[in-house]
């Protein structure tokens, strides 16, 4: 069985406990873990701290810090067929996603090696004649990210990349599902060039994940998982006040009306929800469409269900691998057995199938006469689409805001106008129009409510990890004058 290493100081060292991470298209272990302990997080936690206060890190220009996200960047592009084989081994999602996603990475890193020495600060205009005011933008300090399984090399490289051009150190806690290729990464991180300490990766369970969230020295915890563990991270935080980032899940809206070009709106709800197996915290898992195209759209729908090409994710020709996980799985046909009690048809797909691995195939629930359905307000995480009809824009509207979520959203539409309208009334923090489930490092991504809060990529990524200090210098040489008067 493969062994993995944990990456601590600029070393890689085993950990005193390991776990097994099991194949999701065997269901089997493959691979020994290391689990890090309450003891192996502190030492990561106070290797950032040094590396965050040493001259090598702290002492090295902007322009320099760019030029080592850029050659990681490079290294990144070089290994991704590496990194990709890795991920879809440990997590199942299929090869043909992790591809060409891993190499897309790079270009994430590329971007924050770039916008490393454009952080500026500003000179204010103050309101006093004697002094010259301006604001320094500083690193917060270490920060604690936490990952979960799906995505991780994405997940993780849009906190990596605007912490590290801001000058911050990094404790990486990755998902005790599917950790492996983060653990490559770190090998591939360690060859940049960058001082010790300044990335650590490690991987563990909630214990872990507790003990780096409220640790004394960290101060910035940028999460990306469910709502649940994000309301632990947030109670944790309240032990070192650390500020937090949040991206959580979704029940993304995916809005379609009768003028919409039906075979491409087709194939991009195939694409947001049964690509990466419905893996993904931006899946269009609410389809909201109208009334007199909806037995079309669902024939074409169910046909294109039925001809994906299930099977192992290793294989280029897969287009539905297993999920990541046998909870994953059960969460998934108990939620479908509810939603059925509740009254939603299944139009295609809802039964696991017999045989090895934790597949799951794609599945179409109606649930127009069943507004109450749960499977139209909780996250599948899986490859499990729930239809509603609507007759009006203003319905439309108001089903797809009907969500305690509020992280993606497609609309379907000819319409110009209609389509400036619903842009400006979902509540969510992207509207794809026409198209859905792309991404850059330019733009900035991120939801509401228990979606969570902050924004990931783009150029505001990278001045969350800093702190403005504002700077007051006197350029008066008289003596100061009455000391009981604030200036
Ligand atoms: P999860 O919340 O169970 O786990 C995420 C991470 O948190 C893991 O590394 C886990 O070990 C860690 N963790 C668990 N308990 C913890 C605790 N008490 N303290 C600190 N850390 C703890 O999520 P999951 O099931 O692995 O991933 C699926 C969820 O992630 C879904 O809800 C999905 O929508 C969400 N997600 C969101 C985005 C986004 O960008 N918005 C992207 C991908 C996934």
């Amino acid at each position: 069985m493969q062994t993995f290493q944990q990456y601590i100081g600029g070393a890689f060292e085993d950990a005193g406990e390991t776990f097994e991470s099991l194949d999701p298209a065997t269901g089997k272990p493959w691979a020994q873990m290391p689990a890090a302990s309450a003891a192996d997080v502190d030492r990561a936690v106070r290797a950032a701290e040094a590396a965050f206060f040493s001259s090598e890190w702290a002492g090295m220009t902007a322009t320099q810090r760019g030029k080592l996200l850029m050659r990681l960047a490079d290294l990144v592009a070089e290994n991704a067929p590496r990194l990709a084989e890795l991920e879809t081994r440990d997590t199942g999602k299929i090869i043909r996603e992790t591809s060409a996603q891993i190499a897309y990475v790079a270009e994430y890193y590329r971007y924050y090696a770039g916008l490393a020495d454009k952080i500026e600060g500003a000179h204010l205009p103050i309101d006093k004649q004697d002094m010259e005011v301006w604001l320094r933008r500083e690193p917060v300090g270490v920060v604690a990210a936490i990952v979960p399984w799906n995505s991780q090399l994405f997940l993780s490289a849009v906190k990596i990349g605007p912490a590290l051009a801001a000058g911050c150190t990094v404790v990486l806690k990755v998902s005790e599902e599917g950790p492996a290729p983060m653990l490559e990464f770190a090998r591939i991180f360690d060859q940049a060039g960058f001082p010790p300490g300044v990335l650590n990766v490690i991987t563990g369970g909630p214990e872990a994940g507790a003990a780096l969230t409220s640790h004394a020295s960290v101060a910035h915890v940028a999460f990306t998982g469910g709502p649940e563990t994000a309301r632990h991270i947030v109670r944790n935080s309240a032990e070192n006040l650390a500020s937090t980032s949040l991206e959580l899940g979704g029940k993304s809206p995916f809005i379609v009306f009768d003028d919409a070009d039906l075979e491409s709106a087709v194939n991009a709800q195939v694409s947001g929800i049964f690509a990466a197996t419905g893996q993904s915290c931006v899946a269009g898992s609410r389809l909201v469409i109208q009334k007199g195209i909806k037995e079309a759209f669902l024939a074409r729908l169910k046909e294109k269900a039925e001809a994906a090409v299930t099977g192992a994710p290793q294989d280029m020709a897969t287009e539905v691998g297993p999920l990541c996980t046998l909870k994953q799985r059960d969460h998934a046909v108990r939620l479908i057995k509810a939603s059925v009690q509740a009254g939603a048809k299944v139009i295609t797909g809802g039964a696991a199938p017999d045989g090895k691995g934790f597949y799951f195939p794609p599945t179409v629930l109606d649930c127009s006469d069943a507004p109450e359905a749960p499977c139209l307000s909780t996250e599948f995480f899986g490859p499990v689409l729930s239809v509603v009809a609507f007759e009006t824009e203003a319905q439309a509207l108001e089903i797809a805001n009907s969500t305690a979520f509020g992280l993606a959203s497609g609309v379907f539409t000819q319409n110009l106008t209609r389509a400036h309208r619903m842009i400006r009334g979902i509540r969510a923090g992207i509207v794809w129009v026409n198209t859905y489930r792309a991404v850059s490092p330019i733009a900035p991504f991120g939801g509401h409510g228990l979606s969570g809060h902050g924004r990931e990529g783009g150029l505001q990524a990278a001045l969350d990890y800093t702190k403005v200090k504002a700077v007051w210098l006197r350029t008066s040489d008289d003596p100061i004058p009455d000391p009981f008067v604030m200036r």
